[in-house]
């Protein structure tokens, strides 16, 4: 079965044909690269849920092929899930990922309670009937930054049961405990189920 992912992330790409291809494989993951799809895709709403959905319902309203798409963000506790949905764009729109920690760092200057969580929601849609799986790692929000790996607030963020930032680890280590794997493995245990 053929699944556009639609993203324009390559990364994302490979993180699941990597998962996929470590079990029999019967789905092939399309780009929208490989669909021929340079659409800038909306990617409006106030939750990560909506913003998965829409970008799902797109690519299928537009060129019924079964496809799915995610949507992450940090959701830190005493910030009410503030950066959540506007996680890549916190310190404004063309702000990059420096300011973004630069900023929640500042936001969160005295306060004691630290717990935050990755959250990542994916959106199936197959022969028109909807899904949705979510990951989540949970974690806190370090003082400092620490560690050059990674990307986003991989730095300031350290998760439950680890002595390290996400930007400590390896990607391999990060990958087995990340929200974004633990969405695409739910997702993959339900094609592997069903279809
Ligand atoms: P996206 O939906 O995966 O593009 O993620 C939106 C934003 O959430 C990113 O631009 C980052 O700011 C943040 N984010 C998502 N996943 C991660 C992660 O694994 N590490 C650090 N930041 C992340």
């Amino acid at each position: 079965m053929d699944l556009v992912f639609a993203t324009n992330n390559n990364h994302k790409i490979y993180e699941i044909k990597h998962i996929l291809d470590q079990v029999e494989n019967k789905f092939r993951i399309l780009s929208l690269k490989d669909i021929s799809c340079f659409d800038d895709i909306p990617e409006d709403g106030v939750t990560l849920e909506e913003n998965a959905e829409q970008k799902s319902s797109y690519i299928y309203n537009k060129y019924n092929l079964n496809c799915f798409a995610d949507d992450s963000g940090l959701e830190v506790e005493a910030l009410n899930g503030a950066p959540g949905v506007y996680s890549a764009r916190y310190a404004g729109k063309d702000k990059d990922f420096k300011s973004n920690i630069v900023k929640l760092l500042h936001e969160m200057n005295g306060i004691e309670n630290r717990k935050a969580r990755f959250r990542t929601v994916i959106s199936l849609i197959i022969n028109g009937q909807r899904y949705i799986f979510e990951g989540v790692i949970n974690g806190v929000i370090t003082k400092y930054e620490r560690g050059s790996n990674g990307f986003g607030y991989d730095p300031i963020f350290q998760p439950d049961g680890y002595p390290i930032t996400f930007a400590e680890m390896s990607l391999d280590e990060k990958n087995l405990i990340s929200h974004r794997s633990k969405a695409i493995k739910e997702l993959y245990i339900f094609l592997y189920k069903y279809f």
